[in-house]
């Protein structure tokens, strides 16, 4: 194993730092970011997608409905969320982190991989880039805009470490003393260990890591398939990425080349079911909610996809994966979904609940290219700008398609266990 040295930069409470930054007014307030406009009145049935520090004291978490984060604390302000805003400060804050290193891999809005083992040398020269960062952040983004940050000997290890110290810590764990930073964990502290799989793992007698790593490979592997493996490793504090290449949706990242800044090789978003279903429209439902969120994705950034791959997860951790090509590249989220869903209706057995779908697309080009010689394409295209529109002003929930009003993903900002983008 070669000795890489990689920083996690997790920004604290992110979008309530930006508006607390950007309005003194919110300055030491208990204040809650939501999905919807402020002289909206379904504000009320939003939820929070971030709370404030001040109102995480006061009990408020991510994804609680709104109404019940005012019950509990009666002063907080609710505040509409800005995504144009927090996607501009995203891209601030990655173009300081290429400062530093070109190797970085965003992992979210708000979260960033550094590779550093060659900038840095070792671990003291990756502190001390890691203290250059937090000024640079302090100057460019402003002092309120804070950041959790781990450093450790791989990506999985690197976020465990720096989500140990929060908010605005600065985390070194040296090789040495990893196995005994992980026996201090609790097992669903892991990114890529959710719910279902500590409570398998709690039937199973396996509640430390410490257990994991003295269990038989053979048996997890039994129980996980390919996330046994992925377990035993990280209970090493190895990442192992093989699995991530098997089912393309582990819960860490899909892709393990650093992605260059200006363009993803592919797009993707994944989900895990409220419940594991057999019902075929309820997977579609799914389906067509993602691929709608990865068309967005495309547009927003002036893509169009050629390739499309569909996968699904059963409830015993297996699953099936396939893709297509296009005649002619899209960005269309209704294209994307019937040639995702006809992939799927073959490819997966009925007979097994399905606990995860996803879908993702890749051999990207810059887009609109051409515009199309079918009269009703060139509708299509001129009601889908006309809708970006919305969703740049009034965020993801400003539009949705009438079959999908009853499928709403949950929140994925508490955890991406449940849904991510890829
Ligand atoms: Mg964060």
């Amino acid at each position: 194993m070669d000795n890489r040295i990689y920083i996690h930069i997790d920004m604290n409470s992110y979008f309530a730092s930006v508006e607390q930054q950007a309005n003194p007014f919110l300055r030491g307030k208990a204040i809650a970011i939501t999905g919807k406009r402020e002289d909206d009145q379904e504000q009320t049935r939003s939820i929070v997608t971030t709370a404030s520090i001040e109102a995480k004291m006061l009990g408020v978490k991510t994804a609680m409905s709104t109404w019940e984060a005012k019950r509990l604390c009666p002063s907080l302000i609710l505040y509409p969320g800005d995504p144009e805003k927090y996607a501009d400060i995203t891209r601030r804050f990655n173009a300081i982190f290429q400062e530093f290193t070109h190797k970085v891999d965003e992992f979210s809005v708000d979260e960033s991989f550094l590779d550093v083992t060659e900038e840095a040398g070792d671990y003291l020269g990756a502190t001390f880039i890691a203290q250059a960062i937090r000024t640079r952040l302090k100057e460019e983004c402003g002092e309120r805009i804070t950041a959790s940050i781990g450093i450790g000997p791989n990506k999985l290890m690197a976020k465990l470490i720096g989500e140990s110290v929060k908010p605005n810590g600065l985390t070194v764990i040296y090789p040495h003393e990893l196995l005994a930073f992980i026996d201090t964990c609790k097992l669903e502290d892991l990114c890529g260990i959710g719910p279902r799989m500590s409570e398998r793992l709690r039937e199973l007698g396996l509640f430390t890591f410490k257990q994991i790593r003295e269990c038989d490979l053979k048996r997890l592997q039994k129980e996980f398939n390919s996330y046994g493996t992925w377990l035993y490793e990280s209970a090493h504090g190895r990442e192992n990425t093989t699995i991530h290449s098997s089912v393309q949706n582990s819960s860490f990242t899909s892709n393990h080349n650093f992605q260059t800044y200006e363009q993803p090789k592919s797009v993707g978003h994944s989900y895990t079911l409220p419940h594991d279903t057999h019902d075929p429209l309820e997977i579609k439902r799914y389906l067509l909610t993602l691929s709608d969120k990865v068309a967005w994705r495309l547009r927003r950034d002036g893509l169009l996809a050629r390739r499309v791959k569909a996968f699904v997860r059963y409830g015993d951790f297996s699953g099936v994966e396939q893709q297509r090509l296009f005649q002619e590249p899209t960005a269309d989220g209704y294209n994307l979904f019937q040639n995702a869903w006809m992939i799927l209706k073959r490819l997966y057995n009925p007979e097994q609940a399905v606990r995860l779908v996803g879908i993702s697309v890749s051999e990207l080009s810059c887009g609109p290219g051409q515009s199309s010689l079918f009269k009703k394409e060139q509708k299509m295209s001129s009601v889908l700008s006309a809708l970006d529109q919305i969703q740049y002003r009034y965020g993801e929930q400003g539009w949705t398609r009438a079959v999908l009003l009853n499928t709403k993903l949950k929140s994925r900002s508490s955890g991406f266990h449940f849904d991510h983008e890829l």
